[in-house]
């Protein structure tokens, strides 16, 4: 008998199942697997329950990339946030991350990650042609480009900013400043040092 063939189907299966979600190893898949097992059966089915419904219902924003239960988000759909001011962000949770500060006024643009040529990301797997649509559409005043402050995150805001000051002279692209620790991530931030970083942001 191999070692596999003592686990219980259901184990085995969402073994293989949590090892679909990105970074997720074997050894992230059994721990989140085992302390899922360590709760009372109700608790585990209510887990389950918010999984599901997160499965179902949530999209990414037709406009802006965020995680959403609607077509167009909460955020691009409330008449007072300005879609002059977008803000640039790698990840839906650096968005939050930023909401939960509830200072920002504009709009969010998610990119869903970040130029990482050893990892094969290049720009077209990033939402940038979207982001000049929106600039344009929306006669945009200003580009906050709040990607992680590590050598990717910069490399990624650098690019943009080059493709806008092409293609849009007028429009003032900024970057948040290095108030926030260099390799360090948007959605760890503190809020203090992240409300800092937004509020001393650097023209480019
Ligand atoms: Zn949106």
């Amino acid at each position: 008998m191999s070692y596999q063939e003592y686990l219980p189907e259901a184990i085995k299966l969402s073994l293989e199942k949590l090892t679909l979600l990105p970074t997720y190893g074997e050894r992230s898949a059994s721990r989140f697997l085992y302390n899922m097992l360590k709760l009372s059966k109700d608790e585990r089915l209510e887990v389950v329950r918010a999984l599901e419904l997160l499965a179902q219902s949530i999209v990414e924003c037709s406009e802006c990339g965020i995680y959403t239960d609607r077509d167009v988000c909460v955020i691009c759909s409330d008449p007072k946030r300005s879609k002059k001011f977008i803000c640039v962000v790698e990840e839906s949770q650096d968005a939050f991350a930023i909401e939960k500060l509830e200072r920002y006024t504009g709009v969010y643009h998610v990119l869903g990650g970040r130029i990482a040529p050893l990892e094969g990301v290049s720009p077209k797997d990033l939402r940038i042609e979207s982001l000049l649509e929106r600039i344009e559409k929306y006669k945009v005043k200003e580009v906050i480009l709040a990607t992680n402050p590590n050598t990717e995150g910069e490399a990624t805001a650098n690019y943009i900013v080059k493709l806008i000051k092409k293609q849009f002279p007028t429009v003032k692209t900024t970057r948040i400043s290095h108030g926030l620790q260099f390799g360090s991530f948007i959605e760890l931030a503190d809020e203090l040092s992240l409300e800092k970083s937004i509020e001393n942001r650097k023209s480019l």
